[in-house]
């Protein structure tokens, strides 16, 4: 039976719309797109993790215009409407004794740096309040988290200072064991040392609990989880972990730990690394292995000297032949788990920008990100969600551990 309030176009457009609307969609409408810009542009955009730090070291390196490579620039966080981001205190491999806090002071004052060289651009942010100053301010905030506790070495004095300077997380472990926790190792198992926290981590939590450092549990054994957040007078962050429940991988976190989280009151930040979220990703890259094998193996003839230069021209090799990738919807699954698990209140973003070697379908750069936002509206997510995940969950965690700081300082 035809029904004439249906012959109306503007009708049928909405229509065709709400067929492509809900859980399952793997793409998104026009609609779904602007939707999720204005979202981008109305509210606190925060990320957790980028890996871009090290670039600062280099002052002929100009994070105020567009790259073609790399994840990360002023230019590309600004598409996005980024309004925050921390930037990693890290070490990409285990240092040599007694040189980490001089390398992490580096790279502190790297990022210093940078906020000098674009003070029109970027600002330091020491509080939750400070992210929505300065964004009112037309500026992007820039905050620092600390990878590993191998960083402050066995000093508290160092957590200390670099709490002053402003780093506002610190990951219990990197991918090795610190003196502080066991880690889950990233690629491979780590034998635990400790099962879970040392007696010095024990202090360390007690530490970070009263100045006011949030307590990060990526990168951590699982039984380091479950001493951290049961010792931990504040909640807790995974500044870049996603989820079991979609791909289980040591770096992800089981739904037991979701919901710990959210009795806990902290934020899973979902990673984007396709290692880490996609089930069929080791597929995919065996496959390409196999079919390029000789080109791949005449660079490391070539190179075999320099595995940065052969990294290098497998980047390069890859741009021509290129390897499948993970669709989108594998990490708007992710988002959508830890949602369903944990609640919207206790789900954010912490992609690791410049620190993962392929990312999902669509997502090149930072300034992608309003991808994941349209695909997830197209799934059926409630804007007022997306905009605790895309920045206020974390900010709200950042408030209460300011909060809980205070209150142990009172004595309360
Ligand atoms: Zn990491």
């Amino acid at each position: 039976m035809c029904n004439p309030h249906l012959a109306h176009p503007a009708v049928w457009a909405l229509v065709s719309l709400l067929a492509i609307s809900g859980a399952g969609q793997s793409t998104w409408a026009p609609e779904h797109l602007e939707r999720a810009n204005a979202l981008h542009a109305r509210a606190i955009v925060l990320d957790t993790h980028s890996d871009v730090t090290p670039k600062f070291h280099n002052a002929e390196w100009d994070f105020s215009v567009r790259h073609e490579t790399g994840h990360m620039d002023i230019p590309r966080m600004r598409d996005a409407g980024f309004d925050a981001q921390f930037l990693s205190i890290y070490m990409g491999r285990k240092p040599e004794p007694g040189t980490a806090i001089k390398e992490a002071i580096r790279r502190v004052d790297a990022v210093y740096e940078a906020v000098r060289r674009y003070p029109k651009q970027l600002e330091i942010a020491y509080t939750a309040a400070d992210v929505f100053r300065i964004k009112e301010a037309g500026k992007i905030a820039c905050l620092m988290g600390i990878e590993g506790g191998h960083i402050i070495e066995d000093s508290l004095a160092a957590l200390r200072m670099l709490h002053r300077l402003g780093c506002r997380y610190m990951t219990l472990t990197h991918s090795f064991n610190s003196v502080w926790a066991d880690s889950s190792g990233t690629m491979s198992d780590v034998k635990g040392d400790f099962d879970g926290l040392s007696e010095r981590g024990h202090e360390l939590i007690a530490e970070m609990n009263r100045i006011g450092i949030m307590v990060d549990i990526s990168h951590v054994a699982d039984a380091t989880f479950w001493d951290a957040i049961q010792l931990s007078k504040a909640p807790v962050i995974a500044s870049h972990s996603s989820v079991d429940g979609v791909f289980p991988h040591r770096r992800n976190l089981s739904d037991p730990m979701l919901r710990a989280v959210k009795k806990n009151n902290g934020v899973v930040m979902i990673n984007f690394f396709s290692a880490y979220i996609d089930p069929d990703f080791d597929g995919y890259q065996k496959a390409w292995d196999a079919e390029h094998k000789e080109a791949l193996d005449g660079m490391r003839t070539k190179f075999k000297a320099n595995r940065r230069e052969f990294r290098g021209a497998r980047r390069e090799f890859m741009k021509t032949h290129p390897m499948k990738q993970t669709p989108l919807t594998v990490l708007a699954r992710h988002v959508e788990h830890c949602a369903k698990v944990a609640g919207w209140d206790h789900v954010g973003m912490g992609a690791d920008w410049d620190g993962v070697s392929a990312l999902p379908e669509g997502i090149k750069h930072c300034g992608d990100t309003v991808k994941l936002t349209a695909l997830l509206l197209a799934r059926g997510a409630k804007e007022a969600d997306l905009e605790k995940f895309l920045g206020t969950n974390l900010l709200r965690v950042m408030a209460d551990c300011e909060k809980s700081a205070r209150e142990l300082a009172a004595g309360k």
